[in-house]
């Protein structure tokens, strides 16, 4: 059978501590263009929607939002990032996360939420992606240079 362009690739995926909270990592190369992963969750009725506090919720279609809350849904691990390296896109009514570009192995995924989430949820408490706090991304993982530690010097 003839895979689509929307049929999630079988990439190695964990989820790991990220700069903000857990993140979703790639435990692999990712080509670009890839379809990585499904966002998947409940169909919400409209007054659900409007009800519903959780920070989960995924706009398909003006119609249609689902809730990203549950446990088959490893993308909701994914954080917004101002220098996305996947994107989102919808495809008959249903959300895929795509390769933006080439991803490598251990970076982090990340895709633009968009700004109203932005302005709402992330804004308020400092945005921690790769873009805004590149230091604290850099040193994830990495044991610090010893020529980036400054020596003091003697008079
Ligand atoms: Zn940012």
């Amino acid at each position: 059978m003839r895979k689509s362009k929307f049929t999630p690739g079988d990439f190695r995926l964990a989820v790991k501590r990220a700069s903000a909270g857990r993140g979703l990592f790639a435990q692999e190369r990712i080509p670009k263009g890839a379809c990585i992963i499904e966002y998947v969750g409940r169909t919400l009725t409209a007054k659900e929607e409007q009800n519903s506090r959780s920070r989960y919720l995924f706009e398909v279609t003006k119609k249609k939002t689902i809730e990203g809350w549950n446990k088959k849904n490893t993308a909701r691990y994914i954080n917004h990032s101002c220098r996305p390296n996947c994107e989102i896109e919808i495809r008959k009514k249903r959300v895929f996360v795509m390769a933006k570009r080439a991803i490598k192995e251990g970076e982090e995924l990340g895709y633009d939420y968009g700004k109203a989430y932005f302005d709402s949820f992330i804004k308020p408490l400092g945005c921690r992606c790769i873009k805004c706090t590149p230091k604290l991304h850099a040193a994830r993982g990495k044991p610090l240079k010893k020529k980036s530690i400054k020596k003091k010097k003697r008079a």
